[in-house]
């Protein structure tokens, strides 16, 4: 709602909420019909990592606008039109949200695909000076120095991949392993919420756009009368097979 508030202001050329912006929105979306014509039948949102936020891991910039691309091409209002038998509201609305690195400001977890941009660290050849820089930036307490004081080692349960290790290790010792896309499905807020799933591993860029594509897919055949994507969703399974 919160974002729909800014839309909604931005519409009207203003720059600021005010709460008078906020009742009249009130009023329109209680109206019949009223909240109708402003959906477009999915939203795809980012995380402010584009802006320049010093977190980002992996950008989600260009995987963002291609996958809109894919979705606006399944039209899915149009789907949602033919299959809601009642006025349409934005909880009916497809959600993808993408962060750049696993803060996840954009709350991937609560949407119908969330993604996040990952880098899985790894210990390389180059000689580690002991600096320790590494271990005191890991929030997650996922790198300690190995017995012999050589070299650092990395719990990878423990790990998110967020490649801080890497950005603070001055010798290149801890470096980029693989670089990819985590992607879960399925998750939603409402009466009775659920984390989306998680689909084991890091993707490519090409690899989460055809996870999207079967995701609609599997949507569209079977969704009936508005239900939402993480309430025909069991088990990422059903899309990966
Ligand atoms: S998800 Fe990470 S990169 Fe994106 S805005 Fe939040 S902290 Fe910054
Ligand atoms: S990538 Fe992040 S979580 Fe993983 S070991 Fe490095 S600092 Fe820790
Ligand atoms: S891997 Fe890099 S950051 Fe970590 S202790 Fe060695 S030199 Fe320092």
């Amino acid at each position: 709602m919160k974002k729909k508030v800014e839309d909604f202001v931005e519409q009207k050329g203003k720059t600021s909420v005010e709460l008078s912006d906020v009742n009249e929105l009130k009023k329109k979306f209680l109206s019949k019909g009223g909240m109708e014509k402003d959906i477009k039948g999915y939203e795809v949102t980012t995380c402010f990592g584009g802006a320049g936020c010093p977190n980002t891991t992996n950008s989600c910039t260009r995987l963002g606008k291609n996958i809109e691309k894919i979705i606006e091409k399944e039209n899915i209002l149009s789907f949602l039109k033919e299959n809601v038998k009642r006025d349409l509201k934005f909880h009916h609305e497809f959600r993808v949200a993408l962060s750049d690195c696993p803060n996840a400001c954009s709350r991937p977890q609560i949407v119908d695909i969330g993604i996040i941009g990952s880098v899985l660290p790894g210990i390389f050849d180059e000689d580690c000076t002991l600096c320790n820089a590494c271990v005191d930036v890991c929030d997650e307490n996922a790198i300690t120095l190995d017995e012999d004081n050589v070299k650092p080692l990395i719990n990878y349960h423990q790990c998110l991949m967020c490649a801080k290790c890497i950005k603070v290790c001055p010798t290149g010792t801890s470096g980029e392993k693989e670089k990819g896309f985590r992607v879960m499905l399925g998750g939603r807020l409402g009466r009775h919420p659920r984390l989306a799933m998680e689909i084991a591993g890091l993707h490519t860029h090409d690899q989460v756009l055809s996870i999207v594509q079967k995701s609609l897919k599997f949507y569209k055949e079977n969704s009936k009368n508005g239900h939402r994507f993480s309430h025909i969703l069991s088990s990422v399974d059903q899309i990966l097979t």
